[in-house]
C-alpha cells in the first residue's frame, strides 16, 4: 500500500472492437459510469517525480505564454518513450524519463510539445479534449481500450463533452490521433528552440532524443516508440534542427549539477520500481558510490530486502541530504513496512514539512500512517492531514479511500460514506458514488454541508448516451 506508484485511475471498460480513436470517442460519449467492469490507466503518482517534471516544465510554459493555460502534467507508467498533449494535460511516460540521461533531454521534449500547443496545432481537437475526458483518448492511445471517467469534476463540462467529441470525431480519426503534420513539426521545433533560448538552455538534449528516434527507425524490427509515430522525423527535419541548435550560444550549456542529480535519483526510482531490484545498480554502475546509486539501493532494499537494512540506507541518505523530503518519505515507507507506524508518522511529518511544492501525496501518506497508529487522537489527525492532501490534490481517489477509513474507525459513518462516494465520483464510478451519497445523506441532517455535497453527487448528470 505504500508503493510509490499507486495506480489509481479507473477506467470503465468496453468490449467494442474498434480502433483506438473511435473507441475512445465511442466510450467517452457513453461514459455513463458503468462501474461493472473497470480497467486501469497506469497513472504514476509520486511526489518527487511530479515535482521534478513540473520544475522542468515551468520555465518553458512561462516563456511560451502557457503558464495560465492550466497545463497539467500526468505521468504514465509505460516503458516506451512518449510525451504528448491531450486537452490541457501533458502526458509523459516513465519510459521517456528513464531513457533520458539528462534533464535537458526531457526539457527539450517538453519545449517541443509546448511548441505544438502554442502553435495552435490541432486546436479544435484540443478544445474538445479540454472539455472532455482526455483520459479517455489517452486510454485509447495506450491501447487499453477503455475510458476513465474520473478526471473531470464539472458536470456541465462533462455533459457537453459528448457532443463536442462526436462532432470532432471524424476529423480526429482522419488526421490520426494526436499525430502531427510535418509542417507542424517544423514549427514546433522552431518554437522549442526559441523557448530554450529564452530560458538559457541548450537544445542539445532535444536534438539527441530526435536523432535517436531517427536511428531507431532505420533499424528494422526494432521496437517503435509511439513518439516517433506521432512526430514524423525525416532526415531534413533533424538536419535543420541540428543547425538551429548549434547556432545557439547555449548549445554547450549543461544542466546544473543539482538538477542532474535530481534527474538521476528519479531515474533510479523508476528503474527500481519498473525493472526490479538491480536495475538502479546497472544504471549507475559507473558511479556506485553516488547518491542516485545509493538511493536506488535503498529503495531496492525497501522493496525486496529487509526493513532494518533499508532503514540504515535511508538514514545514510538523510545524513547526506537532511532537507530532502523524499528521503524522509522513503524512511516513512520503510517504517510502515516494518510495522512501526508511530515512527513513520514522524518521518512523513518531516517530509511534509520539507516539501517545497506542497504535494498532496505526502499528507495522504502521513494520514495512512496515523490510521495505522489507530488511537482516536491519531485518527482525528489522519482526517485533517488527508483532507489537507485532498485540498491540494482534489482528484486523488485513493486519498478518499483512506479518508473513509479514518472516519469509519472514528465511528463517523455518514462522513465515511460521503468520502467513499467522493472517491467513486473522482474515479468516474458515478453509480457507486450515488449509492454511497444517498446512504450518507440519510444520516446527515438535512441542509448540513455533508448533506449538500451528497446532494451534488446525487444530482450529478452523467453524460447522455448516444448510440
Ligand atoms: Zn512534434
Amino acid at each position: 500500500m505504500h508503493a510509490r506508484f499507486p495506480i489509481f485511475a479507473k477506467l470503465a471498460k468496453t468490449t467494442r472492437a474498434l480502433t483506438a480513436v473511435s473507441l475512445a470517442l465511442a466510450v467517452s460519449v457513453t461514459a455513463s459510469g458503468s462501474a461493472s467492469a473497470q480497467a486501469n490507466l497506469p497513472v504514476v503518482r509520486d511526489a518527487e517525480i511530479e515535482a521534478l517534471v513540473r520544475d522542468y516544465a515551468r520555465p518553458i510554459l512561462k516563456v511560451s505564454g502557457l503558464s495560465k493555460s492550466g497545463i497539467d502534467i500526468i505521468l504514465i507508467n509505460d516503458t516506451r518513450f512518449n510525451a504528448f498533449v491531450a486537452g490541457r494535460r501533458m502526458f509523459i511516460n516513465t519510459g521517456a524519463l528513464l531513457q533520458s540521461e539528462t534533464p535537458n533531454e526531457i526539457i527539450g521534449v517538453i519545449a517541443h510539445e509546448a511548441g505544438h500547443i502554442a502553435g495552435g496545432h490541432q486546436e479544435r481537437l484540443r478544445e474538445q479534449l479540454a472539455r472532455a475526458q482526455t483520459m479517455a483518448v489517452v486510454a485509447g492511445l495506450l491501447g487499453i481500450g477503455a475510458v476513465v471517467a474520473g478526471a473531470a469534476a464539472n458536470s456541465g463540462e462533462l455533459a457537453r463533452a459528448g457532443g463536442g467529441l462526436a462532432v470532432g470525431g471524424g476529423e480526429m480519426a482522419r488526421r490520426g490521433l494526436l499525430g502531427y503534420q510535418r509542417s507542424e513539426e517544423t514549427t514546433a521545433d522552431r518554437s522549442a528552440i526559441t523557448y530554450l533560448e529564452a530560458t538559457g538552455q541548450s537544445a542539445k538534449g532535444m536534438l539527441k532524443t530526435f536523432q535517436r528516434f531517427q536511428n531507431a527507425l532505420a533499424l528494422s524490427g526494432s521496437r517503435v516508440d509511439p513518439y516517433q509515430v506521432s512526430h514524423p522525423m525525416p532526415r531534413e527535419r533533424i538536419a535543420n534542427l541540428e543547425q538551429l541548435a548549434k547556432n545557439s550560444p547555449n548549445y554547450d550549456r549543461a544542466d546544473s549539477s543539482t538538477l542532474q542529480q535530481r534527474h538521476d535519483m528519479m531515474r533510479a526510482k523508476i528503474a527500481v520500481y519498473t525493472q526490479g531490484q538491480s536495475a538502479a545498480a546497472r544504471l549507475f554502475r559507473k558511479n556506485p558510490q553516488g547518491l542516485p546509486a545509493q538511493y536506488g539501493d535503498a529503495m531496492a532494499t525497501y522493496m525486496y530486502g529487509n526493513p532494518r537494512s533499508a532503514l540504515g540506507k535511508a538514514d545514510a541518505l538523510i545524513k547526506a541530504q537532511p532537507n530532502n523530503p523524499y528521503f524522509h518519505e522513503l524512511r516513512g515507507d520503510i517504517l510502515m513496512k516494518a510495522n512501526r507506524p508511530a515512527d513513520a508518522v514522524g518521518a512523513y511529518t518531516t517530509a511534509v514539512r520539507l516539501d517545497p511544492v506542497k504535494s498532496g501525496i505526502l499528507p495522504i501518506s502521513l494520514g495512512q500512517a496515523l490510521i495505522a497508529v489507530g488511537d482516536p487522537a491519531s485518527l482525528k489527525k489522519a482526517v485533517a492531514e488527508i483532507k489537507k492532501g485532498l485540498q491540494r490534490d482534489r482528484e486523488n481517489s485513493s486519498g478518499y479511500r483512506y479518508l473513509a477509513q479514518a472516519y469509519g474507525q472514528l465511528g463517523e459513518i455518514p462522513e465515511a460514506e460521503l468520502a467513499t462516494a467522493e472517491g467513486h465520483f473522482y474515479r468516474g464510478a458515478y453509480k457507486d458514488a450515488k449509492i454511497f451519497a444517498a446512504r450518507a445523506q440519510q444520516r446527515f441532517k438535512r441542509g448540513a454541508p455533508g448533506w449538500v455535497r451528497a446532494q451534488d453527487i446525487i444530482n450529478y448528470k452523467m453524460p447522455s448516451k448516444k448510440k
